[in-house]
């Protein structure tokens, strides 16, 4: 893949801003390269699910609805399970401790390395908690969309044009957006997994730092703020309030949609 000619250095390094600004190049280029497999993905799943609901005889009631969205499920889980694999081997090689794993050569040197169990069980476990809801929450989305044209469809035909401009007009920017969401906190939890398993007891620190092209005024607000790495961040909300976030893309505390969706921020790890 192209990212590997990058010169990066790593995310927990005593870096320069050069090294940072390589890092997050190589971190983007992860995400948009997995992203749009998700997105292709996706859009098949929803070109099936439009294929069912053209087919369906009559205006569907909720459980018919239910019954094929949820029939979809699965199928989500497995393309979201392959794109977190297949980011978090990418994402690990860039993390290594202080002294010895500084050089491009080496990172090449390693990149196929089969990373530690650690890191791979505290991934899986990652998948494991976090999958079931977003799997859930994007067929809840999918499901209410869907029996609001139902519910002010009259008739079979009225039913049938409003769906068909729901997956023409909609679920192509739903896809869009699933696969820069999920690409993003995939990438996140990896780099922030692996700097767990690295240099283990010694103290580190996060930093949140944005890409300084198009950050909402919430996060431009993150920008340099350092926490502990047990800690979570205060992330200001725009109702005013605030999350609580381990890192950015990180829903352990189900954050305000605005806060997670098409985030492009990441953490640097420095020692503490
Ligand atoms: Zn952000």
């Amino acid at each position: 893949m192209s990212y590997v000619r990058y010169n990066c250095k790593l995310l927990c390094v005593k870096s320069s801003a050069a090294n940072d600004r390589a890092v997050m190049i190589v971190m983007q280029r992860i995400q948009e390269y997995n992203a749009r497999s998700i997105n292709y993905n996706m859009r098949k799943v929803f070109a099936s699910m439009y294929k069912q609901f053209k087919e369906f005889d009559g205006v569907p009631d909720q459980i018919d609805i239910a019954r094929i969205v949820f029939s979809h499920s699965t199928w989500e889980t497995a393309i979201l399970t392959d794109a977190y694999n297949r980011m978090a081997d990418a994402v690990y090689p860039l993390i290594a401790d202080d002294e010895g794993l500084k050089s491009m050569e080496h990172y090449l040197e390693h990149k196929s390395d089969e990373p530690p169990a650690n890191y791979k069980r505290d991934l899986n476990s990652w998948i494991f908690q976090h999958l079931g809801v977003h799997i859930s929450d994007i067929d809840d989305t999918t499901m209410g969309e869907i029996r609001e044209l139902a519910s002010i469809s009259k008739t079979t035909e009225d039913f049938q044009k409003s769906i068909k401009g729901y997956f023409i007009n909609n679920a192509p920017s739903r896809a869009y957006t699933i696969a820069r969401t999920e690409s993003h906190s995939a990438a996140t939890t990896s780099a922030d997994i692996s700097v767990r398993n690295t240099d283990i007891g010694r103290d580190k620190i996060k930093v949140w730092r944005t890409t300084k092209v198009n950050t909402r005024q919430t996060h431009k607000e993150m920008d340099g703020v350092s926490v502990g790495m047990d800690d979570a961040f205060q992330v200001p909300r725009n109702d005013g309030g605030y999350d609580m976030m381990m890192y950015p893309g990180d829903s352990t505390y189900a954050p305000s949609a605005g806060n997670v969706v098409n985030c492009r921020c990441m953490c640097f790890y420095r020692y503490a």
